[in-house]
């Protein structure tokens, strides 16, 4: 049988909204092509995380989550949801890697220093193994990676300052270690579980890595920059503020760091298109940005460098004072985490 299209499952990723979730819309093309290949093995591997990503995805009450991870993948390994435990659970993970063809999921960053003690998963011949060595060892072995969440994709909360474990991102590491496996990262702290699930059916349906942006997140779910697409822009166009968290208004003031974040969250919301960060008067924290948390801390202060739009300015004006404002809006306020040492010296520290 003929399956989808990639121009149609494209389509598919970039308009999956509210009423039908995105894994709900997959789930027979995945029934229809996965099983031709039998289902898939993947390894899910935590590391310096708090387990949000795993609960965002396995808490989702979107339809087809839960089929997905049963019925299409073949999960044969995931610290919070695998039946075996101890030893047992170790021999899966070894038989999965000899066996050969697998993919690998990464949730959290990886703790480097002293050679990464920080992080153990499991031990071989009475020796703890570190998670830097699983990442490395599983990494090298894997058909392909999803890096899960800006921990495991930019290092994320983990190796912000003073990262005393010398926390990295899966790409940091495969790098150093020369590692060619492709790694996409699904960025968001945590990421939508339409994020996770449609970039691993990208891969199952087609064999191939989607586009990616610069920074390797796929560009049909963040290939959009939030301020660009938000609700409340009209607000920031006429210059009106909220300066408390309940009012109408931009949430710039009050901290909103949506000119630097590119997600779609605007358009697929969360919860099953109940709401998403904005909408529910919480400023953006740009949690799916290379250099979060650091690029955004501050959270509750406005962003530097930023202009504000001339209220007299006609529609199009202020729309090309916009491209240039993100752009200066990401420039100055990198620098002006540089200068304070907010960014820029964790590579030393690691
Ligand atoms: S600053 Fe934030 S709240 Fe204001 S328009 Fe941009 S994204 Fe929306
Ligand atoms: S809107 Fe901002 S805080 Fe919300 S998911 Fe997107 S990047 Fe993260």
């Amino acid at each position: 049988m003929k399956g989808i299209s990639r121009r149609d499952f494209m389509k598919l990723c970039a308009g999956s909204v509210a009423a039908v979730s995105l894994s709900q819309a997959l789930m027979p093309e995945l029934a229809r092509a996965v099983p031709a290949a039998g289902n898939p093995p993947v390894l899910w591997i935590q590391g310096a995380s708090c387990t949000g990503c795993s609960i965002s995805l396995l808490n989702s009450a979107q339809p087809g989550v839960k089929e997905i991870l049963t019925e299409i993948i073949s999960l044969k390994f995931h610290p919070n949801v695998s039946a075996a435990a101890g030893d047992l659970a170790m021999k899966v993970i070894e038989e999965t890697e000899s066996a050969g063809k697998f993919y690998l999921v990464v949730e959290g960053a990886v703790p480097t220093k002293d050679g990464g003690i920080y992080c153990t998963v499991g031990e071989r011949d009475g020796k703890e193994i570190t998670f830097l060595d699983r990442v490395k060892e599983l990494g090298s072995k894997a058909d392909a990676v999803l890096a899960v969440g800006t921990c495991s994709a930019f290092g994320g909360i983990p190796a912000a300052k003073p990262n005393p474990t010398g926390c990295k991102s899966v790409s940091e590491v495969f790098n150093e270690a020369g590692i060619k496996t492709p790694v996409i990262n699904i960025a968001g702290c945590p990421p939508h579980p339409d994020w996770i699930i449609g970039s691993l059916a990208h891969v199952l349906l087609f064999n191939e890595i989607p586009e990616l942006d610069q920074t390797g997140r796929p560009k049909v779910f963040y290939g959009k920059v939030v301020h660009e697409n938000c609700p409340r822009r009209q607000y920031f166009d006429a210059s009106k503020f909220a300066r408390n968290f309940s009012e109408e208004g931009c949430l710039l003031e009050i901290g909103c760091k949506g000119p630097l974040a590119h997600c779609d969250s605007f358009d697929r919301q969360w919860n099953n298109g109940t709401n998403w960060c904005i909408k529910a008067g919480a400023p953006c924290i740009a949690c799916t940005e290379k250099g979060f948390p650091g690029c955004a801390v501050p959270f509750y202060e406005r962003m530097e460098g930023v202009p504000l739009p001339n209220i007299t300015a006609s529609a199009d004006a202020v729309g090309g004072v916009l491209g240039a404002a993100v752009v200066a809006g990401i420039g100055a306020h990198l620098i002006g985490n540089l200068a304070t040492g907010r960014l820029g010296k964790k590579d030393k520290e690691g």
